[in-house]
C-alpha cells in the first residue's frame, strides 16, 4: 500500500523546498498543486487558463477543478508506492475529497507535517524567492542563493520571480490561508495525524525534524 503525507504551512513556509529532500530519502512522487497549475498554465490548456485569474488574484482555484486535477494525477503509475502532496488539500472539502480517492486506491494519509511561519517571516521568504521555470527548484537570495547568481543549479536556466510573489498578492494569499486553509490544522489534529514542525529554523533543521515524524507515522 502507497505512503500518502500531505505537507501543510502556509505560503512560503518552505513545502516545496522540503518536498524535494523528503521525496527523494522516501522514493515517493512530489506532487504539488501549484506546480500543475503552472504546468498547465504554461500550456495554455483550457485548465490553465481557467486558474490564471485565481492565481494571479491569489485566491483559490476552485475545489471541483483543482480536485479533478489532482485525483487524475495521483492514480498514475509512478504515484503506486506512495505521493508527498504539497499544497493539496488546501479546503476541508479538499480533505474530505482526497480521503476518497485514497480510499478507492487503498490508501490513506500516514502523516501531516505541519510547518509553522509567522506571517512577517512568510512576506520576507516571499519576496526574496527565486523560481526555476524550468524544473520548479526554488532559492531564496539570501537564504538559499544558487551556486551561480540568476541560474538554476540543477539545469542551469534563468531564475524567475513568481507573478504571485509580488508584495500585495503575497498578502491576499497569506489571508486566503488563514481563512480557507487554516482550519487543516483542526482538521488533521482531530484524526492524530498532525505534527507541527517549526519552520524558522534552518532548511537542514526542518528536514531531520520532519524526516524523523514521517518515520514514526
Ligand atoms: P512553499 O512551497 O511553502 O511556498 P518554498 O519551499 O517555496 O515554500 O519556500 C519559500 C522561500 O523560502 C524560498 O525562497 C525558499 O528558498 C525559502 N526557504 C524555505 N525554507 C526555508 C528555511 N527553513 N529558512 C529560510 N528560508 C527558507
Ligand atoms: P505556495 O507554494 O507559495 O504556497 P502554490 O504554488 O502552492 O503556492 O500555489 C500557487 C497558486 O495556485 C495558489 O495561490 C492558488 O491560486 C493555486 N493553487 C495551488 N494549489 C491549490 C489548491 N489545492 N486549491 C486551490 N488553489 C490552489
Amino acid at each position: 500500500m502507497g505512503k500518502y503525507i500531505i505537507l501543510l504551512g502556509p505560503p512560503g513556509a518552505g513545502k516545496g523546498t522540503q518536498a524535494q529532500i523528503i521525496a527523494k530519502e522516501f522514493g515517493l512522487a512530489h506532487v504539488s498543486s501549484g506546480d500543475l497549475f503552472r504546468e498547465n498554465l504554461k500550456n495554455q490548456t483550457e485548465l490553465g487558463k481557467l486558474a490564471q485569474g485565481y492565481m494571479n488574484r491569489g485566491e483559490l482555484v476552485p475545489d471541483d477543478v483543482t480536485i479533478a486535477m489532482v485525483k487524475e494525477r495521483i492514480s498514475r503509475p509512478d504515484c503506486a508506492q506512495g505521493v508527498l502532496l504539497d499544497g493539496f488539500p488546501r479546503t476541508p472539502a479538499q480533505a474530505d475529497a482526497l480521503e476518497k480517492v485514497l480510499a478507492e486506491l487503498g490508501g490513506k494519509v500516514s502523516c501531516v507535517p505541519y510547518i509553522s511561519v509567522a506571517p512577517d517571516v512568510l512576506i520576507e521568504r516571499l519576496s526574496g524567492r527565486w523560481t526555476c521555470p524550468a524544473c520548479g527548484n526554488v532559492y531564496h537570495e539570501k537564504y538559499n542563493p544558487p551556486k551561480s547568481a540568476g541560474k538554476c543549479d540543477k539545469d542551469g536556466s534563468e531564475l524567475i520571480q513568481r507573478e504571485d510573489d509580488k508584495p500585495a498578492t503575497v498578502e491576499r494569499r497569506i489571508r486566503v490561508y488563514m481563512e480557507q486553509t487554516a482550519p487543516l490544522i483542526q482538521y488533521y489534529q482531530d484524526r492524530n495525524l498532525l505534527v507541527e514542525v517549526d519552520g524558522t529554523q534552518s532548511i537542514e533543521s526542518v528536514s531531520q525534524q520532519m524526516l524523523a515524524a514521517i518515520r514514526k507515522g
